[in-house]
């Protein structure tokens, strides 16, 4: 029995998928792993990893053509979970580059827009952000006050956006404003008159990530920056779908990295004249990780399985979300605990992925929306407001 994966759950994967596993599991242990640490706690995302994030065809992964390598879902969620087995940093950079920024462009760009953009973005050559949350609009971005206003030919952008994945480092903004026709996206390449971003510095979680706030005043824009098939609310829910399933297998790689950190450190660490591992207490903790960890696992291979399949749904995703993230958070605080001081420094993963963690259990729906998107599914009724 693998101590890691007690039902053997990976077994299943194709030989396609296993060699998705192997080379990301590789790259990241290799090029990631040794620096991820001072990373965070430097508060810096190098963004330098890009180009070799996108030869390995991570960016818009699950796209088909413009340079994208148009993977399968499950591939494209073991790959997310290889990602984030090392820093949810990391997988928030590849997620909202790729199934946010890129998945909007594909979705509702324009051919101009999708030969200008994507196969750069693809190769890493260009970075892009997804500006939807406002400072007094978060959960709700229905009453999003950001304003797009078409006045002889040209669009005029104002407002602000506010937690921005790589806000401050990306070439290009998918910004989220309201038209007179309701919500448009809209490409704000960097350098705009009027467009500026800051970084957040003073987090405390997701530390190897750019986080930034979008201010945007009297932006003038090209009538074509705008992303012409998208309309309505709808569309930037439904990149964030994207995103969620991407974060549900992350997860897991964030849960197995702890799991396997305390089962390690249980083994080796010695107290009272035996392996900490030989306690029962610790056992019984290192037993409901693997059962948390292997639960979560087969949920992320059974959603990937019903996206390939065509027959996913958002409440699928948002089960896949909850279940998954707050699992992880568990088993992290669990590690935590195992490996005690040990565990509070960046030498160990545990506490910095329990910290991450917590942003994950926030942004792309909190666990609270999340909730009330499955209880409207079980009930039938919208309980929102
Ligand atoms: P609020 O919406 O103010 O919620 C506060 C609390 O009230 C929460 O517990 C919430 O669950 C609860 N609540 C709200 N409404 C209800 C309700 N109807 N019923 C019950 N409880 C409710 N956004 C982007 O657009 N792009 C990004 O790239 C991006 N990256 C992010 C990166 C980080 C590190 C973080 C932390 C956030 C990021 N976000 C991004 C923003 C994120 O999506 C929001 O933080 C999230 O949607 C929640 O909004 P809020 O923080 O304003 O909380």
């Amino acid at each position: 029995m693998d101590p890691i994966d007690l039902l053997g759950v990976a077994d299943g994967f194709s030989d396609e998928e296993r060699l998705i596993r192997d080379t990301v599991r590789q790259f990241v242990d290799a090029k990631v792993r040794p620096n991820v640490g001072r990373w965070f706690a430097d508060g810096t995302f190098p963004r330098e990893l890009a180009p070799e994030l996108g030869e390995l065809g991570l960016f818009g992964m699950h796209l088909q053509g413009y340079g994208c390598a148009g993977a399968s879902a499950t591939a494209y969620g073991i790959a997310c979970m290889e990602l984030e087995a090392v820093d949810s940093g990391l997988r928030s950079f590849v997620s909202v580059q790729g199934s946010l920024a890129m998945t909007a462009i594909h979705k509702f760009g324009s051919e101009e827009q999708k030969q200008q953009w994507l196969p750069k973005m693809a190769a890493g050559e260009l970075i892009g952000c997804f500006g939807l949350t406002e400072p007094d609009f978060g959960s709700n971005p229905a009453g999003m006050r950001t304003t797009a206003r078409l006045t002889n030919g040209e669009w005029v952008l104002n407002g602000g956006k506010l937690w921005i994945t790589n806000g401050g480092i990306a070439d290009v903004a998918v910004v989220w404003a309201r038209a007179d026709d309701g919500v448009r996206g809209f490409l704000v390449p960097r350098g705009t008159k009027g467009f500026t971003t800051r970084d957040i510095k003073d987090k405390l979680s997701l530390r190897a990530s750019i986080t930034s706030e979008l201010v945007l005043d009297d932006v003038v824009l090209p009538a074509d920056a705008v992303l012409p098939e998208s309309r309505g609310l709808k569309a930037p829910l439904s990149c964030l779908n994207e995103a969620r399933f991407g974060i549900l297998w992350g997860a897991v790689g964030a849960a197995r990295d702890c799991y396997a950190t305390a089962l390690d450190y249980a083994k080796t660490r010695v107290q009272f004249d035996r392996p900490i591992a030989g306690f029962q207490l610790t056992q019984s903790k290192l037993v409901e990780m693997a059962l948390e960890l292997e639960k979560a696992f087969l949920t992320a291979v059974h959603i990937g399985r019903l996206k390939d399949a065509g027959r996913c749904e958002t409440a699928h995703v948002s089960f896949g979300k909850l279940n998954n993230v707050r699992a992880a958070l568990e088993i992290a605080r669990q590690a935590r605990t195992i490996l005690a001081a040990s565990g509070i420094t960046t030498e160990y993963p545990v506490l910095r992925h329990a910290n991450n963690l917590e942003s994950v259990l926030t942004y792309e729906g909190t666990s609270e929306i999340h909730t009330l998107v499955l209880g409207e599914a079980i009930t039938g009724i919208g309980a929102y407001r």
